[in-house]
């Protein structure tokens, strides 16, 4: 694992999360599901160790016959 993987914890690999940087350089999570469902968080609080919400990205490659 990697020290930001560490730092971060579920939602580093989310594909419900958003990194957004800002001007400063800084780097923070944003969940997308708080969009939809205010009970999680815009910004959780890292490193996130369990989310009902998490999905994992490598699920997405799966879908074989995908339109692209
Ligand atoms: S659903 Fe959970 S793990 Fe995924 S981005 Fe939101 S808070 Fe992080």
């Amino acid at each position: 694992m990697s020290q930001e993987s560490e730092k971060v914890g579920l939602c580093f690999g989310c594909r419900h999360a958003r990194v957004v940087t800002t001007a400063r350089g800084g780097s923070f999570y944003l969940c997308q599901l708080s969009a939809s469902d205010p009970s999680f968080a815009k910004y959780p609080q890292l490193p996130v160790m369990h989310c009902r919400g998490y999905r994992a990205m490598a699920e997405e490659a799966d879908a074989s016959g995908a339109d692209e």
